[in-house]
């Protein structure tokens, strides 16, 4: 297949392109598309051969659902037999943006989109291409992150076309991806509303909403023996092929510790690689020290991760350790995405 790449910015975000990009989705074709969380790979969500053919295009186990994409409040009506209160009230403090919700799906959405559950997951997306590209393409888009299954979700465009080129119809080169990491996910279908996994809207700000609401307990403990709620969870993810381990403490203590890592593991004659913060990256002595941002700003952070873990992979390092970051607010997100791919290893000095 060839793919058709586009250049697609948000200043600008719906040329004379646009169209045919939007026939290629109701004639049940594929388009990559930038979000404001990662690269997401879009069919109609509501033809369950495009969902089939997503699953394809990726590898992806097809019991691990799609969110559907909307640009149009309204079009909630159509996924769901009742909006409970709870999504109202979400919808309106963070809608348009990067949280997606679980609720009980309609008889419109096939059982291909929604991985064989009755639920379905929704998302209003803030980023303008994104919106343009539902509203062309019928406005129901299924879209998982726009990756091949065990690699990181791309923030970037090249790395959609390292994945997916001549896998899918047509690409949306939009830029740079402003947060970086894959949108909150809330259940609503239960009493008490339940973070599945963190990102960008935070439990603070989902609190301040809803009152309380709960975290899905495999989230906080990596060990745990249950199984998460959010299909998607339960995969192993994306892990770098080197061998990544998360270090702990008081930054003295982690620099030495990592130094000390570093040199052993050269002795061992392995390509080293680091993870540090803009502050302390001159003091590593790795063979590849990648500065993933201020870790007073966990924004930087976000956006950086999975392009760096990338890179690793692409300057073949095989033995890497980063520094630890804070896990409340957006650290909770950032932590829980560092964690997975280092497979739990972490270290405390
Ligand atoms: P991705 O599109 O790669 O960010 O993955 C979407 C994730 O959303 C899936 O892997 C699931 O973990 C989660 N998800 C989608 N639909 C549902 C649902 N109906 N119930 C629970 N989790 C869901
Ligand atoms: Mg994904």
């Amino acid at each position: 297949m060839d793919t058709r790449i586009v250049r697609i910015y948000e200043d600008h975000p719906n040329p004379p392109e646009m169209a045919d990009l939007g026939i290629i989705i109701k004639d049940g074709g594929l388009v990559a598309f930038p979000t404001e969380t990662v690269y997401g790979l879009g069919g109609d969500a509501l033809n369950p051969e495009s969902s089939k053919k997503i699953y394809a295009a990726k590898g992806r186990p097809s019991d691990n659902p799609l969110i559907v994409h909307i640009a149009n409040l309204s079009n909630l009506d159509a996924l769901t037999e009742e909006i409970p209160e709870s999504a109202k009230k979400l919808a309106d403090a963070f809608w348009p943006g990067p949280l997606t919700m679980i609720l009980k799906k309609s008889a419109s959405v096939p059982k291909e989109t929604t991985g064989g559950l009755d639920t379905v997951a929704v998302r209003f997306p803030s980023h303008k291409v994104a919106q343009e590209l539902i509203k062309a393409g019928g406005g129901y888009i299924a879209a998982p992150s726009a990756n091949l299954s065990g690699k990181p979700s791309p923030t970037l465009a090249k790395y959609v076309l390292e994945d997916l080129n001549g896998r899918v119809d047509a690409i949306i080169d939009g830029g740079d991806i402003p947060i970086g990491l894959e949108s909150t996910i809330v259940d609503l279908t239960g009493d008490v509303p339940m973070i599945l996994r963190p990102g960008y809207i935070t439990k603070e700000m989902l609190e301040s909403v809803l009152g309380t609401i709960s975290t899905d307990p495999t989230i906080l403990d990596g060990n745990s023996k249950e199984r998460p709620k959010a299909p998607g969870m339960r995969y192993r993810h994306y892990a770098p092929k080197g061998e990544l381990t998360v270090v702990e403490g008081d930054s003295e203590a982690v620099i030495a510790y990592i130094n000390r890592a570093v040199s052993n593991a050269r002795e061992a004659d392995k390509k080293t690689g680091v993870i540090a913060t803009s502050g302390t990256a001159d003091f590593y002595s790795a063979d590849v020290v990648k500065k993933i941002g201020n870790r007073e700003v966990p924004e930087e952070v976000a956006a950086s991760l999975y392009r760096i873990l990338r890179e690793m992979d692409d300057e073949n390092v095989e033995v890497i350790y980063s520094e630890s970051f804070a896990d409340d607010g957006l650290g909770a997100a950032i932590m829980n995405r560092l964690l997975k791919a280092a497979g739990h290893r972490k270290i405390s000095v």
